[in-house]
Order: C-alpha cells, then sequence, then structure tokens
C-alpha cells in the first residue's frame, strides 16, 4: 500500500458536490465580479455583546484554564437542564440527561460511534446536513436514506421504510426545522416518530440547531416534548445559530440518560470537554437577556420577505419559510440544480447552493441563505430579474 493513502472511511465518502461551484467562485471573483454569497449558512451577525462581555471575564479567571470537565460544567449542563424548562416544559436531570459538545456537529458525528455497530443500518434523511450520513459511515454503519419530497411537507414517511430495514436498524436521524429545506414539523410528527422507534427499538436523534430562528411568532416544539421521546432518544442543540455563535464551538445534547451516556464515554476517550469559559459564556447565553434572540429573528424575517417576493416576482416558485435562514427554491423548467446554480454564479455573480449537493431527492431544488445585509439582497434580486431565465 502507498504511504498516505486513505483509509478506507474516508475512500467511501460521497463525492464532494460543492467542488466545482467552489473552483467556479474562485474563478468568478478573479474576474473581478463582486460576488454576493448566499451559500453558507453562517450567520452573518455578531454574537450579542453581553455574551462576548462574559468570555472575557471568563478569560481572566485562571481556574477556566485547565481541563474542562469531560461531560461540561456542572453550572453550563445546569443552565441547558433550566434553558429545557423554560422554553419547553421538558424537565432533564443535567448530570444525566444532559452533555456538553464542541458545537452540535461534534455530537451528531460521534454519536453513531456509540452505538452502530459495522453493518448496521441508520436511517438518514435526504436532502440533508451531511454529518448524519458521514458519521454513520465513520462508525462502519450503512445508511438507508429516507426521502423528503414537496408532497410529504419534506416529512420522511415511515410508513414507505422496509419492515426488515426499519427493525433492523439501530438509529433515525430527525432535523426541524429543517436544514436545507427549511421545513417545520408538528408535534405530531414527533409522535409519530415515537411510536415507530418504540415499535423497532430505534434510538431518535433530533437536531433541533433551528428551534430559535423563526418568524411570524411560531414557536416549534422540542421532540422530548412528545410522551414518551426521553425513553428512546436525544436532541441535539446548539448555541451556534441561535445566538451567531458558530465560530465558539459549543452545544449540547439532552435526552435519555443512556443515549447521553453513550455518547459521553465516546467523547471523553477523544476529546477532553469545551473551554470552561466559553461554557461561561454559555451560561450567559441561555440565562442572559433573551431579547437579543428576538432581534435576530426580526433580522431574519424582513430579510425572509424582501427574499421571497423578490423571488417570486423574478418568477421562481417557493415556499415562504417559517423557520431557519433558509429558502429552499425550485429550479426554473429547463435546469438542473447544477445547471441554475452555474448560471446564476456565472451571470449574476450570486453564490447558491444546489439541492442535490445534499442528497439526490434535493435535485431540482437551490437553497439561498439569507446571511447578507437586505440591501445585498435587493442587489441580487435586480440582478435575477435581470436574467431571463
Ligand atoms: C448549523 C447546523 C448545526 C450546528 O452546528 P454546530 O456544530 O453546533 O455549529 C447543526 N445542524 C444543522 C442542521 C445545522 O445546519
Amino acid at each position: 500500500m502507498e504511504r498516505f493513502e486513505k483509509a478506507e472511511r474516508l475512500r467511501r465518502l460521497p463525492p464532494y458536490l460543492f467542488k466545482e461551484i467552489d473552483r467556479k467562485k474562485a474563478e468568478v471573483r478573479a474576474r473581478g465580479v463582486d460576488i454576493i454569497d448566499l451559500g453558507v449558512g453562517d450567520p452573518d451577525l455578531p454574537t450579542p455583546g453581553h455574551i462576548v462581555e462574559a468570555m472575557k471575564k471568563a478569560v481572566e479567571d485562571p481556574s477556566n484554564h485547565r481541563y474542562p470537565s469531560y461531560s461540561g460544567m456542572e453550572g453550563f449542563r445546569e443552565a441547558v437542564a433550566d434553558w429545557y424548562q423554560e422554553r419547553f416544559n421538558v424537565t432533564a436531570e443535567p448530570l444525566k440527561e444532559v452533555l456538553s459538545l464542541i458545537g452540535s456537529k461534534e455530537g451528531i458525528a460521534h454519536f453513531p460511534l456509540a452505538f452502530v455497530n459495522p453493518g448496521d443500518t441508520v436511517l438518514v434523511p435526504s436532502p440533508a446536513y451531511p454529518v448524519y450520513n458521514i458519521g454513520t459511515l465513520f462508525a462502519g454503519g450503512r445508511s438507508f436514506f429516507m426521502p423528503l419530497l414537496a408532497e410529504n411537507g419534506f416529512l420522511p414517511d415511515l410508513e414507505a421504510i422496509p419492515h426488515d430495514v426499519a427493525s433492523s436498524a439501530r438509529a433515525i436521524f430527525i432535523n426541524y426545522p429543517n436544514n436545507p429545506t427549511a421545513a417545520t414539523a408538528e408535534p405530531e410528527f414527533f409522535e409519530r416518530v415515537v411510536a415507530f422507534a418504540k415499535k423497532h427499538g430505534i434510538i431518535v436523534c433530533h437536531d433541533a440547531a433551528y428551534s430559535e430562528m423563526t418568524f411570524d411568532g411560531f414557536r416549534p416544539s422540542s421532540f422530548l416534548e412528545v410522551k414518551g421521546a426521553m425513553e428512546v432518544g436525544v436532541e441535539f442543540h446548539s448555541l451556534s445559530k441561535t445566538y451567531n455563535m458558530t465560530g465558539w464551538r459549543i452545544g449540547f445534547a439532552v435526552g435519555n440518560a443512556s443515549a447521553i451516556e453513550g455518547l459521553g464515554a465516546v467523547k471523553s476517550n477523544i476529546d477532553s470537554g469545551v473551554f470552561q469559559a466559553v461554557q461561561m459564556a454559555g451560561i450567559e447565553a441561555l440565562r442572559g437577556d433573551q431579547g437579543c434572540v428576538a432581534e435576530m429573528c426580526a433580522i431574519y424575517q424582513r430579510r425572509r420577505d424582501v427574499m421571497t417576493e423578490g423571488l417570486i416576482s423574478a418568477g421562481f416558485k417557493l415556499e415562504k419559510p417559517k423557520a431557519t435562514f433558509y429558502l429552499w427554491v425550485k429550479v426554473p423548467a429547463g435546469y438542473t440544480s447544477a445547471g441554475i446554480t452555474a448560471r446564476l454564479l456565472e451571470e449574476a455573480g450570486l453564490v447558491v447552493t444546489p439541492g442535490n449537493g445534499f442528497g439526490e431527492p434535493g435535485e431540482g431544488y437551490f437553497r439561498m441563505a439569507l446571511t447578507q445585509k437586505e440591501d445585498r439582497l435587493k442587489e441580487a434580486i435586480k440582478r435575477l430579474k435581470a436574467l431571463s431565465l
């Protein structure tokens, strides 16, 4: 074998479908085009000041310079439990049912290492955040993809999963409010997932990263609000989107004590927890004034309105989302996801993400992230209208 030949687990990764866009983006930028990047889901807004101040203070304290505890500071886990009680009326035992994470991506990626044996099946939505599939693959598992289709409100059709697949699956990943489709789920869907998981002995992993990024007064439920959910699953959460803290790397998992214990056991052998100063900032975020969250939602809601109306008047078709900072837009007749993405970049300097990059059933859509200021979105609309599609 060649010295640096990659391990199977890297060679088995799905092809990186954004490579072509990355290359084109560099090429268009080199031509001097003013690019408007609506590609990545990274907030352009800063972390609220009171959270930054808490971090500054915590950084000065030498007791925070040492190794943190593996499963997270008690104070952070208590703040998470209190936040769950307040926000969802869900009671979680801070030391047994809460775990701090180095961002929720880290927890999601490591979760299968705790519960999936080589060859085991995991039910994974498609299109989706890529980490559910990749975490499964790294654990040697196999993903069974559940297509998220417009006719089902972008919810997986649990009835369509063959019985032998469901009964042998170890876990199911779900994510609402959803990236990339911006779809939301009602508690009734979570009830069906709990019943399905009970029937087949499956662990439910719900990624709730966007539960606070919502519009028009919509307040999504936690999966854990549903009766029996604590017996079958965990919910992954993040401070990244709620408090514009993507760079800080802090998230958490809440749920079944055995699930939390298993994930904690994997993590204690791989990482050494979250920098305590960051956890102190996290406590401030969760316990502090939540006005900053309302302000953030108001900004994204205005952007959503501007962009949705602009897209519709430029002839595109989409639903106005109730949550997330994404728009999931149908590609115009005669185009593929890759085709429209290339044309928007080359002729309008607009970066969007082709839907099929999130999984084959995403073909026929592109995703726009509302991570630019309103005047830039208006400029994007002007350019869209100037294209004759
Ligand atoms: C942004 C995002 C996350 C959050 O990731 P962090 O690691 O907490 O920054 C999780 N899930 C989805 C679907 C996301 O889009």
